[in-house]
């Protein structure tokens, strides 16, 4: 009949729309494939002359001596762009390894108070801006990587100064919250314009009032430190007004107190 026509057409045309979006659906995922491996391959690669580059450059300053002013400025020239790009390197390597889901957390109880008054002495020695670490008197432990946690800080403390003018103070605040601990960075720079707010957390997207003439980056850093925000249990969020400044707030699961009773004293300490 007419109508079983009908139904046998549509169920056919359903049928090719399934079919067609299968084909899709494996040219999508053989180009992310095809991604996958590019930046693995290419971040390696890129890294592998980098080591021995630098420990020449290091052997170099060791022999200058110190009547060749002109000679030991180009090696520590040399040297600050060698650690620039194995820092570009080392971001692509982070980024693939996400993709893959190779990156795996070291996990140990951190105190975060003493983790962040580390990292901030490093930055106030550093530069010359005004850095202010507010933690709160109790301790705030977590299970956390250390050297990852200490990476997203760095990035999020890096940003802060990139995108903030001269002298602008940053301030970073550990809270103590039921079951949570946050760390909020704080900068007054330029900030992030709405529109682009929820999309800077993904790779490679810079905001529109950021041009590569003005700050250089690759757009990586906050897609790395989401990812171990996350792979930790935790989140990094924003809070951003254009031209004002922004606050970066890392959230991570602290310890329960039974738990951290139960750490050896040399830990304590
Ligand atoms: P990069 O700094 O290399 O571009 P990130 O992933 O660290 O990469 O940051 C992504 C984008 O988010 C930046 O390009 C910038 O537009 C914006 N951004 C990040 N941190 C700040 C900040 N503290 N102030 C203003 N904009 C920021």
């Amino acid at each position: 009949s007419v109508r079983e026509l009908e139904l046998w057409s549509a169920a056919a045309n359903q049928l090719a729309v399934a079919v067609e979006n299968a084909r899709l659906l494996r040219e999508a995922k053989a180009a992310l494939q095809v991604r996958e491996d590019f930046m693995s391959i290419a971040s390696h690669e890129l890294k592998t002359p980098l080591t021995p580059l630098k420990l020449g450059l290091y052997t170099m300053e060791r022999r200058i001596s110190a009547n060749q002013p002109v000679e030991l400025a180009t090696v520590l020239k040399s040297k600050r762009q060698v650690d620039r790009l194995v820092g570009l390197v080392d971001d692509l390597l982070d980024a693939s390894r996400l993709d893959s889901g190779k990156l795996e957390l070291k996990l140990a109880p951190l105190e975060v108070g003493q983790l962040v008054a580390e990292v901030v002495d490093h930055f106030r020695a550093a530069f010359e801006r005004p850095f202010t670490v507010e933690v709160p008197r109790d301790r705030v432990w977590v299970h956390g990587d250390r050297d990852r946690l200490e990476q997203v800080l760095v990035n999020l403390l890096e940003n802060a100064h990139k995108y903030s003018p001269a002298g602008e103070p940053i301030t970073v605040r550990v809270e103590k919250l039921e079951g949570e601990a946050r760390i909020h960075v704080q900068d007054h720079g330029i900030g992030i314009p709405g529109a682009d707010q929820s999309q800077v957390f993904q790779r490679f997207y810079r905001a529109r009032n950021v041009s590569h003439r003005n700050f250089g980056g690759l757009g990586l850093g906050l897609f790395i430190s989401s990812s171990i925000a996350k792979l930790h249990r935790g989140s990094l969020t924003l809070a951003s007004s254009e031209g004002h400044g922004s606050t970066f707030t890392m959230t991570l699961p602290r310890m329960a107190s039974h738990e951290v009773k139960r750490l050896p004293r040399r830990v304590l300490l």
